[in-house]
Formats: C-alpha cells, sequence, structure tokens
C-alpha cells in the first residue's frame, strides 16, 4: 500500500499497469455528503437535451431507441451511447424495453468488436449526469494492453483523437451494420 505526501493511504490501483498517472500523488479531501442531491441533466423533459434531440443527430434509430456517436474523433477507436427515445431512466424501462435493452446491448458490442483495430468493447451506465438513460460502449484499442479496464475512459480523453477518415467510415460500416441485423 503507497502513501501520498500526508501520509493519506493510497489505493492499490495508482500501480497498476492501466493507471494513467505517474508521480507524486494526493488524496482530495472528501466533501461533505448533501442533504438533497443536485438535480441531473434533463430531470425536467421540457429540459433534457436528449428529448430535444431529432433522429438527424443519431447513427441510428428505431420506434423505441436511439444510438449516436460522439461529435467527433476521441482518444478510443469507437464511443457509441445507447438511448430511450422516450425520457426513462434505467428502473423505468417495461418488461419490453429491458429485453430490447438486452438484445441491443449484445448486437452493439459485437457490432462494435468487429470493427479493425479493436480489441474490446466495454458496457456502462452511470446515470449521474443525465437523467435520460445513456447506455455508453467504449472500444479499446486491439493490442493496447495498459488500457484495459476501468481507466479506460480516462484514456479516452487523455490520447490523441483517432484518424478522422476512419472513425467516420467505421461510423457508416454501424449504422449499415444495425439496419442490416
Ligand atoms: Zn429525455
Amino acid at each position: 500500500m503507497a502513501a501520498d505526501a500526508q501520509g493519506s493511504r493510497l489505493p492499490d490501483f495508482v500501480a497498476w499497469p492501466s493507471f494513467p498517472f505517474t508521480g507524486e500523488l494526493r488524496l482530495k479531501p472528501f466533501d461533505e455528503p448533501v442533504g438533497v442531491e443536485p438535480p441531473r441533466r434533463g430531470e425536467d423533459p421540457a429540459e433534457c437535451p436528449s428529448c430535444g434531440s431529432t433522429d438527424a443527430d443519431y447513427l441510428w434509430t428505431d420506434d423505441r431507441w436511439r444510438v449516436k456517436g460522439l461529435p467527433k474523433p476521441s482518444g478510443l477507436p469507437m464511443v457509441l451511447i445507447l438511448e430511450t427515445r422516450s425520457h426513462l431512466d434505467l428502473g423505468d424501462l417495461s418488461t419490453m424495453h429491458a429485453a430490447e435493452l438486452g438484445v441491443l446491448t449484445v448486437r452493439l458490442e459485437r457490432a462494435i468488436r468487429s470493427l479493425d483495430g479493436v480489441g474490446r468493447v466495454h458496457v456502462a451506465r452511470w446515470g449521474d449526469s443525465s437523467a435520460h438513460l445513456q447506455v455508453w460502449f467504449l472500444a479499446r484499442p486491439y493490442g493496447r494492453l495498459n488500457l484495459r479496464g476501468p481507466f479506460m475512459t480516462m484514456w479516452d480523453d487523455i490520447l490523441p483523437p483517432v484518424d478522422e477518415k476512419k472513425w467516420r467510415e467505421d461510423l457508416e460500416f454501424l449504422a449499415a451494420y444495425l439496419n442490416d441485423s
């Protein structure tokens, strides 16, 4: 167990090869817990960015779901976001929605994993920022072993953006894949 300069214990993961930072690390002091948490983005459906987006903003849509990419290339080869068409969070899903989420999750993982240069696809839903359900699909570049695991979202912001031409071609491939399957 390492310690920072103040003697606070640092978690073992700071020594993992996948941890993006090195040098002298210090723990932040914890904020006091709040009694009432602030609203998330789009808690009021009238102000929800997802509900306010048109299908033209998405890569693929059907009657109940929409899939979009990021507005521009990032450090990972592909990041997609799956959303419900209507203003729902994970716990609000009907049995039908929940079943479709399972099918779509597998389909999106398979589609992204079939891209050249993708080693693994991670699936995440945090739910702390957006009130509208967003399930993230994050592709790890093949062979980049130090991107394995939970710090990959940090590496997405650290690595230089991937080649835009290939990224656009991959988005077109994914749109076609989703329309065909
Ligand atoms: Zn919404």
